[in-house]
């Protein structure tokens, strides 16, 4: 079914920012640009998630806020949670009927909104940017070449090759994302796994202005774990693979050395070998515990069930807090 912006529609943009103060300015005026340019039937927003900069990014946010207060709003976090709940923030605050979910360091192209928009005005619920070129480093581009291909093979849900989290979602599919208390977000899987009508159109990714990523080397081998352990089971099925593959031979091996002893007398070498055969199977055990701590830690992380963030304040276009003083 065909969708189609009205006047009394709203479309939202969000992204989250963390010590970005040398590309806020040229980051908002260019998005609020590219949506002015859109021509739309309807009023937008820019709802901006300042994750705890301490680098004057708050400060200037909150000037831009000011300068349009119908259409932008920068929910304050009470401290540095991280990207993915920093998402999770905007994409709870975010009214609109469409939804784009982008990066705040302009590596995600604004000229990008016109097409996501066109495709979902042809029935998609869901479109993501698929990145046919990155204009990072050979070592970053191998990690996340990797990275997408191991997920998909792994994977429980298809999820589709080189997107992340740049793209437009339709509401139906926000408000099933509202209602995953699942964390940490990691956003292009559970937005596959929510399902609905989907297509990725191809995005050149900008180079970072920069060149720093405020996401550190072990933020990314996390959020890479993160995907990985929410949405496969192979780690826990290999080492069973594993196990197996050990145990048949090396209980087949015993049976023989006890058939030898009973039947010829012969013995096996020295006990150097039993204690290489030990070594392995306690290294098969740590690694199976390592792996079972992992899946376990997220159960942990469920049950506690703490906040994904702390909101500190809201300034700006309908400044209100969701589910305290006013509807999400
Ligand atoms: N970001 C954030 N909190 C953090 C780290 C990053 O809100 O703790 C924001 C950051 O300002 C940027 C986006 O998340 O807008 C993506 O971060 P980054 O560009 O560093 O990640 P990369 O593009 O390298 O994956
Ligand atoms: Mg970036």
């Amino acid at each position: 079914m065909n969708h189609e912006l009205k006047s009394n529609s709203l479309v939202s943009v969000l992204a989250p920012i963390y010590n970005e103060v040398g590309v806020i300015d040229a980051f908002v005026s260019e998005v609020h640009e590219a949506l002015a340019g859109l021509a739309l039937p309807c009023p937008f927003e820019m709802v901006l998630c300042d994750d705890g900069s301490h680098d004057g990014s708050a400060e200037k946010l909150d000037a831009w806020a000011a300068r349009h207060p119908d259409q932008i709003r920068i929910i304050h976090l009470a401290r540095n949670f991280g990207h993915p709940a920093a998402l999770s923030a905007c994409i709870e605050h975010a009214r609109g009927d469409v939804v784009i979910v982008m990066d705040g360091d302009m590596q995600d192209d604004p000229a990008a909104f016109r097409g996501f928009i066109e495709k979902w005005s042809e029935g998609y619920e869901v479109v993501y940017a698929i990145r046919t070129s990155r204009e990072e480093n050979a070592v970053l581009r191998l990690f996340f070449w990797l990275f997408y291909r191991m997920l998909n093979w792994m994977a429980r849900v298809d999820m589709p090759l080189d997107a992340g989290n740049f793209g437009l979602m339709d509401r139906r599919v926000v408000d099933c994302l509202c209602r995953m208390t699942e964390r940490p977000l990691y956003l292009p899987g559970l937005r596959a796994w929510i399902g609905f009508s989907q297509v990725g159109v191809s995005v050149r990714r900008r180079a970072r202005y920069d060149r720093r990523s405020r996401v550190r080397l072990m933020g990314l081998v996390q959020l890479a774990m993160n995907a990985i352990f929410s949405f496969s089971s192979v780690p826990l099925f290999a080492f069973r693979f594993v196990g197996m593959l050990v145990i048949v031979p090396s209980g087949l091996l015993v049976v023989f050395a006890v058939m030898r002893k009973l039947l010829w007398g012969a013995v096996f070498s020295p006990s150097a070998n039993l204690l290489v055969i030990v070594l392995f199977f306690l290294g098969v055990n740590l690694l199976g515990i390592g792996i079972m701590g992992e899946y376990l830690l997220r159960i942990y992380e469920e049950v506690r069930a703490r906040p994904k963030y702390i909101v500190d304040r809201v300034v700006g276009n309908d400044a209100r807090m969701p589910g305290k003083d006013g509807p999400q």
